[in-house]
């Protein structure tokens, strides 16, 4: 597997200062993807143990609440191979920090048994997981004040009694002047 990029101060993708892992490979292809280099999975640097040593190194501070996943896309099947290893790695390390995973897949058809995506190592690697923002990316359903996400469709799912972060309320809209 390889990957595009690491960030060690996300605060974009999840709550609090987090760790992230943007790795290549996507299958999707949605209309608008913020990031279509990634699509192909041959893009950036292969993804080693010392890779998976820089990000156990850098969630380490106590200001680190987590660790984001995204892509590209974190489950395709020859993704998961790498990344599974990764999750087990990091869930033992850190068992209070919070684990975030976006994913083109939808959770309740694709990820599970018999799904397109479902492999033998799926439901481990949804074991590490506590919140899932599933979905493509639909262009015509795009909303910039959605909490974490980029269009209505998709979801945060929170796995294993972890709760997803209520959206916030919208303001309320300003009186007129004269009314
Ligand atoms: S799933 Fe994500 S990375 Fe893949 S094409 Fe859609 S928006 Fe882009």
């Amino acid at each position: 597997m390889n990957y595009a990029n690491i960030k060690e101060c996300d605060i974009a993708n999840g709550p609090g200062v987090r760790v992230s892992l943007f790795v290549s490979g996507c299958r999707h292809h949605c209309k608008g993807c913020f990031n279509a280099v990634t699509w192909d999975f041959h893009y950036g640097e292969p993804f080693t143990e010392r890779t998976a040593q820089k990000i156990l190194d850098a969630l380490k501070p106590d200001y680190i609440q987590g660790f984001s996943l995204l892509g590209g896309e974190p489950f395709e099947p020859e993704n998961q191979q790498v990344l599974v290893k990764l999750l087990k790695q990091i869930r033992k390390a850190y068992p209070q920090k919070d684990i975030w995973c976006y994913t083109g897949y939808t959770y309740d058809t694709d990820l599970q048994k018999g799904g397109r995506v479902y492999t033998g190592v799926t439901d481990e690697m949804l074991s590490y997981i506590d919140l899932i923002v599933d979905g493509e990316f639909v262009e015509a359903q795009k909303d910039v004040t959605l909490l974490f996400r980029g269009s209505r469709n998709q979801r945060l799912i929170g796995l294993h009694g972890y709760h997803a972060p209520e959206e916030p309320k919208r303001a309320l809209k300003p009186l007129q002047k004269g009314s």
